[in-house]
């Protein structure tokens, strides 16, 4: 499959749809998921045109990584979360729904969440916890 240019995400990351960003530079953007399966539920994405993890290129996933430890850090000290899960899908047979390679940092147990992009969330509730979130994000923690 090839790269949908049109994909929700691209859409986020060109500014064409709005997002409640926790966290963002040259190569990733972080945002609240609008369908969260707990409170807290963040999305990590890279900024390259990648469908997959298969898609990604090396400096682009070791990137990722990186900012995804960032971010589920800073989820887990503001929203004092006992524990952090984190999930990735790739392909429709997956599970996969957008087309652009993500993170999903959820609090607590990805086993026990509420269902994958069911319910949408009040934003004004995602902005509270975002801001909690962004207040914890550690620039120099490495
Ligand atoms: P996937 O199924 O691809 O692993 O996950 C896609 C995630 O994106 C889902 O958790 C879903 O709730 C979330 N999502 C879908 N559309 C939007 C959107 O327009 N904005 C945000 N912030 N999240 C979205």
């Amino acid at each position: 499959m090839t790269y949908d240019n049109d994909n929700i995400f691209a859409k986020i990351l060109r500014g064409e749809i709005p997002c409640i960003k926790v966290y963002e530079d040259e190569q990733t953007l972080a945002f609240m998921d609008i369908m969260p399966q707990a409170p807290g539920h963040t999305l990590v994405i890279p900024k390259e045109a990648a469908l997959t993890i298969h898609d990604l290129s090396d400096d682009a996933a070791a990137n990722l990584i990186n900012k995804v430890k960032l971010v589920a850090n800073a989820v887990k000290k503001g929203l004092n979360a006992d524990g952090i899960s984190l999930f990735q899908l790739n392909g429709k047979a997956a599970g996969q729904t957008v087309p652009h390679i993500h993170f999903h940092i959820l609090p607590g147990s990805y086993l026990t969440a509420k269902a994958h992009a069911s319910v949408s969330s009040d934003p004004t509730e995602l902005e509270r916890i975002a801001s909690k979130i962004r207040a914890s994000i550690e620039l120099d923690s490495n």
